[in-house]
């Protein structure tokens, strides 16, 4: 079944199931402008803050229920140095998901589900070919780590979609 819906704010017929993600770890955003420059080194894939804070992006995949193909919002996870060093030498390689798992604090707000989401714990795995890792959450009660677990329903993603097209809330 082909995921799609007609949007209430746009009315127009929308199809597949949406991805989403922010461009930046959520630390990102508190930086004063004038200071991003001097404090932040920012790629598509990789951030530092002040020498000292590491953080890569990854596919937080959720499941959609009732469907095969999973909602995938690019999130942000923070890394020791040591894995960050490894993580920027291995990403984009061929073979990369021999690696062990890494940990990282879950660095992202996610679109309905705020609620302290930067005290998830995660493990970032490395996927082959350059394919950004996907983020697997600490099973616990918080709901996003329900969200990745239970799957959402077609609602909540129309909701998603409208908020992040749109900007509804
Ligand atoms: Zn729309």
């Amino acid at each position: 079944m082909e995921f799609e819906f007609q949007c209430s704010c746009c009315d127009e017929i929308h199809k597949g199931i949406p991805s989403f993600g922010t461009f930046a770890p959520i630390h990102y955003f508190s930086i004063p402008e004038e200071e991003i420059e001097k404090r932040v080194f920012l790629t598509s894939d990789t951030c530092v803050i002040d020498d000292e804070h590491f953080f890569v992006r990854g596919c937080l995949e959720i499941p959609v229920v009732g469907y095969d193909e999973k909602y995938v919002f690019g999130a942000w996870v923070s890394l020791s140095k040591a894995n960050f060093d490894l993580f920027e030498k291995v990403f984009d390689q061929k073979e990369s998901d021999h690696i062990d798992p890494m940990f990282g604090w879950f660095s992202s707000w996610v679109w309905p589900f705020y609620e302290d989401s930067t005290n998830i714990k995660s493990r970032i795995h490395l996927r082959n070919d350059g394919v950004r890792p996907f983020i697997e959450l600490e099973p616990t009660t918080h709901p996003l780590a329900l969200a990745q677990k239970n799957g959402i329903t077609k609602d909540i993603l129309i909701e998603i979609y409208e908020y992040y097209m749109h900007g509804k809330k």
